[in-house]
């Protein structure tokens, strides 16, 4: 049986949609190359660094208890530094998520009376309570009395000028986003997230960058760590989890500036010197060596989705060829119906929970109904595949993840049938 019959014997997708995914493989064709030439890159550095570490069966025992000399726990901060440039690294699974990871970073360096500026504008939904933009008494930044200020973008731009003008004796950190998270704009390349810190150093070099990398690990070949960031953040269900890690988050940077954090990630002593790692370590040490290779899946599945959506006549973003730096696909739907249908296609294409229809809900942390599709092993990850959108003007759905390329094929296909129904219906 050729492929295309089995797509439609198997999953009922239309043959104008097989055709359309045709067309779709032609077109990404140079980005594909373009991305599995970074993972071969990332790959040969993840490696190294296994080999430089010197990793072996020991490094996946577990503790218990205080978890007091983990040398897994320990050498996977190192090799987390390793890759990403840093001098050193906090890799915890006792990390939530990525915004624990980033408030701790926030908490860890500053102190009341100082100032944290956003630079690329409002930072991700879930960090407005911590900032204390949201929410009161709920110990935010704010009621710590760690003042906060925004430069808004300047045409979907890093606003330097904005920038310079909004630094001033009080600012002792400064907040960069990589990825676009939930707005309509372009993702930072390492290149221009340099440029940002570079534009900060210059009015003062003892100022803290740092840089909310998630979903950006392993899309480029240089982290944002490398171009002079003192903190980058991320999650491990998202792209250096490689799919594999449970649960946790990593913080990588200045030794100096870790210290600091990891007095917040657990308290004020203890720092990194405690937590057991339970016999997670296997996972957490496969899923990094793995996260260049799925990381390519993912990115090729964000490419495809791109082709067939921008062929079916959607605003896409980025563009087919543009050089991305992250593993997120946005596409703008002009209406709710079409976006909750893109969902709901891509959840009937996961490999979990295939028989679920997501619908909007009131979701903790953001403010808009969120409608999330969510087929994952482990849940709530987005480097398996995912897609979501706030259900508010302009209706964009951002998509991401896929363990394989092909298995991301079929969900992406099957949320472009849902599409042409809903359309064909409303
Ligand atoms: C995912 C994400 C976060 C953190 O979200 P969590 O759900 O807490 O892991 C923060 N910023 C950006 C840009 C993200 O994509």
């Amino acid at each position: 049986m050729n492929t295309k019959d089995f797509y439609i014997n198997n999953f009922g997708i239309s043959a104008s949609s097989c055709d359309l995914g045709e067309k779709a493989m032609e077109m990404s064709r140079d980005a594909f190359m373009q991305a599995e030439k970074t993972a071969e890159f990332n790959q040969m550095k993840v490696l190294k660094a296994f080999m430089n570490n010197n990793i072996s069966e020991q490094h996946f025992m577990t503790t218990t208890g205080y978890g007091y000399d983990d040398l897994g726990r320990d050498t996977l901060d190192k090799v987390y530094a390793e890759v990403f440039g840093a001098e050193a690294a906090l890799v915890r699974q006792t990390i939530v998520n990525g915004t624990h990871a980033i408030a701790s970073c926030l908490f860890g360096v500053l102190r009341p009376g100082d100032t944290l500026v956003a630079v690329t504008g409002r930072p991700y939904d879930t960090l407005e309570e911590v900032i204390g933009i949201r929410g009161e008494n709920n110990g935010s930044l704010k009621e710590f009395g760690v003042k906060y200020k925004e430069v808004p973008l300047k045409d979907n731009k890093p606003d330097y000028e904005g920038i310079r003008a909004a630094i001033d004796d009080s600012v002792k950190a400064v907040a960069i986003q990589r990825s676009r998270g939930y707005a309509w704009r372009e993702s930072f390349s390492v290149d221009e997230i340099g440029k940002i810190i570079k534009c900060v150093k210059d009015i003062r070099s003892d100022i803290i960058c740092i840089v909310d990398n998630c979903y950006g690990e392993f899309v480029e070949e240089r982290e944002p760590t490398q171009v002079g960031a003192d903190l980058i953040v991320g999650s491990l269900i998202k792209n250096p989890g490689g799919g594999l890690a449970k649960t946790g988050g990593y913080i990588a940077g200045t030794k100096k500036c870790i210290e600091q954090v990891s007095y917040r990630v657990t308290c004020p002593g203890i720092g990194a010197e405690c937590g057991a790692t339970l016999g997670e370590n296997r996972y957490m040490y496969q899923g990094f060596f793995m996260a260049p290779h799925i990381v390519c899946q993912a990115v090729k599945a964000a490419i495809y989705c791109g082709c067939i959506f921008s062929l079916m006549g959607f605003d896409i973003m980025p563009g087919v060829d543009e050089k991305r730096t992250d593993i997120i696909q946005a596409v703008k739907f002009e209406n709710k119906e079409n976006l909750v249908a893109f969902c709901q296609g891509i959840q009937s294409g996961s490999p979990i929970d295939s028989f679920v229809v997501p619908m909007p809900w009131d979701m903790p942390g953001y403010e808009n109904e969120v409608i999330m599709a969510a087929g994952a092993f482990v849940q709530g990850s987005s480097i398996e595949i995912s897609a979501d959108g706030p259900i508010r003007e302009p209706f964009v759905s951002y998509y991401q993840g896929g363990l394989t390329f092909e298995s991301a094929k079929v969900a992406i296909l099957k949320a472009a049938d849902k599409v042409i129904g809903e359309r064909n219906d409303g």
